[in-house]
């Protein structure tokens, strides 16, 4: 009697098994859809390319740039390999800060121990103008 049992209720605890993993995959990849289909397409971003001969910096739509990083990411590291550049062709692109004052272009974290957008160039931080902005907003 229990002989006859045991095969079923294996095979109920494998298609349990095989719908959760299947769950879990189908509501990961919606979640991740909807931050997609929340980024305002318009929006934009700076990119800018690492071939030293070529050094191009152009701004690409966030939207693109973060399907891209989904479709290409690692997913073992999480790293994301550089974009195809428009101006020289090679896969070298990669996002970047720009400073809203003097132009310049930089990575995040340039100034250690710092705002991540602190421009090495001038000294200027947008986030720690928002900071600022805010504080006053709530004194008065
Ligand atoms: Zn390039
Ligand atoms: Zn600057």
């Amino acid at each position: 009697m229990e002989d006859k049992r045991k095969p079923i209720m294996i095979a109920i605890i494998v298609v349990c098994f095989v719908l959760a993993i299947a769950i879990t995959i189908m509501t990961r990849t919606s979640e991740e859809e909807e931050i997609l289909d929340a980024i305002d397409p318009t929006e934009m971003t700076w990119v800018k390319c690492r071939n030293p001969n070529c050094e191009a910096l152009y701004e690409i739509s966030i939207k693109e740039h973060a399907i891209f990083a989904r479709e290409n990411r690692d997913p073992e590291t999480g790293i994301v390999p550089g974009m195809v550049c428009k101006e020289c062709g090679d896969e070298t692109v990669y996002g970047t800060e720009k400073c809203d004052k003097c132009g310049a272009a930089f990575e995040r974290g340039s100034v250690p121990e710092d705002f991540t957008d602190r421009c090495p160039e001038c000294g200027y931080s947008a986030e720690e103008e928002k900071r600022k902005a805010s504080r006053r907003r709530r004194s008065r």
